[in-house]
């Protein structure tokens, strides 16, 4: 989805863009099917993306939008389907490429099984003949047979090089592909599936290495106030200065991602609770202390606010029961003041 519908759907304008998707479907006279809705929702929020014009285009034109259309309009210009067709098209590659080598190499063998049977029938021929022209011939249908030979070799030698070159291309590209839907588009911190993943993929490393491991996650303070009085461009800017602070403090073994619209999460693995409370002070303190201005006109914004919640993760405990804990501390930070950092183990020895 592109960030700017993305940001629409969680803004003042939300409910109205939904609305205006409904009407337009129903003038176009296309039925309300999700998908519909989605394709909708994407044109109207961003008619100057490809698929808005495509589809102004397509409307304009009069014709029966059909579920054929639909389908079609979703797999060229969603996110979702993109993905999946980037990944067939990789398999269509490697489909080729492997039967190429496959009819070389067997190509190659019959070359060799031939080669074979000619050195074996000049080894039989050999036997009891001694006169020198026979000696002769039989050298050079050995030696015409042998630079047959090598040049299959080096013919497949190519072949193998070419394909293990695009092989690698393609590598390279589903690396970019899966990197891709993997990183949130406004932040470029990991989204939110990375995030379940890696917290996933860390409390089994805590537990194999019987380490602690910390988990926090923050949320900007009044965000929607600050949208309603600075619009939603500037929010997406905060947004990002926000991240470059949690990434800039998030190196690995840390991750760090967006976890929804204002809020973020870091793993912290190997670290117990008191240094992470300390780290996210020291961020709580940097965004809050700097005087943000708007890009586009110099406006002074005034500065945002950060609370955020930890919490020390127990033996054996899943990443759903640590985040549940993390986010009561965040709770706790907001009931209680904001623009502060709660240490979920305190709480619950207060508690
Ligand atoms: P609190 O201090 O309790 O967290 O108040 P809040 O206003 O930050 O929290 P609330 O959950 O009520 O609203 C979150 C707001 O965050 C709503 C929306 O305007 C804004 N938001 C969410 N995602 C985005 C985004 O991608 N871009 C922008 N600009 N704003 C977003
Ligand atoms: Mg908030
Ligand atoms: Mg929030």
């Amino acid at each position: 989805m592109s960030t700017q519908v993305q940001t629409t759907l969680r803004s003042p304008e939300a409910f109205s863009l939904a609305r205006r998707a409904v009407e337009e479907m129903e003038r176009a006279g296309v039925w309300p099917t999700p998908l519909n809705f989605e394709l909708w929702v994407h044109y109207l929020g961003d008619p100057e993306s490809a698929l808005g014009r495509e589809m102004v285009r397509l409307l304009g034109a009069g014709d029966v939008f059909t579920e054929g259309t639909s389908e079609m309009l979703a797999a060229e210009y969603l996110p979702r389907g993109r993905l999946s067709e980037e990944i067939r098209d990789a398999g269509a590659v490697l489909d080729r490429e492997l039967s190429t080598v496959s009819e070389a190499i067997a190509k190659a063998q019959k070359s060799q099984a031939a080669y074979g049977q000619t050195l074996a029938g000049a080894s039989a021929h050999l036997e009891g003949e001694s006169a020198p022209s026979a000696l002769i011939g039989v050298v050079a249908e050995l030696t015409q047979a042998t630079t047959f030979v090598q040049k299959e070799n080096a013919t497949l030698e190519k072949r193998l090089k070419t394909s293990t070159k695009e092989v690698a291309r393609l590598r390279e590209h589903l690396e970019q592909v899966r990197r891709d839907a993997m990183t949130d588009a406004l932040t470029n911190l990991a989204n939110r599936k990375a995030f379940d993943e890696e917290l996933l993929r860390a409390c089994d490393e805590a537990d194999k290495k019987r380490q602690p491991m910390t988990l926090a996650v923050l949320d900007i303070d009044h965000f929607k106030r600050f949208n309603d009085t600075w619009g939603h461009q500037t929010g997406d800017q905060v947004l990002r200065y926000v991240a470059s602070v949690i990434g800039r403090v998030s190196k690995a073994p840390r991750v760090a991602a967006r976890y929804g619209g204002e809020e973020f999460a870091i793993i912290f693995p190997g670290e117990v609770a008191p240094l992470v409370e300390a780290a996210l002070n020291s961020i709580r303190e940097e965004v809050g202390t700097r005087a943000l201005r708007r890009r586009s006109t110099n406006d002074e914004l005034g500065a945002v606010t950060i609370s955020a919640g930890l919490a020390q993760r127990r033996p054996g405990e899943s990443g759903s029961s640590l985040l549940d804990r993390a986010d009561e501390a965040l709770y706790a930070s907001k009931r209680t003041g904001r623009n502060k950092v709660t240490n979920g183990e305190r709480l619950e020895t207060a508690a």
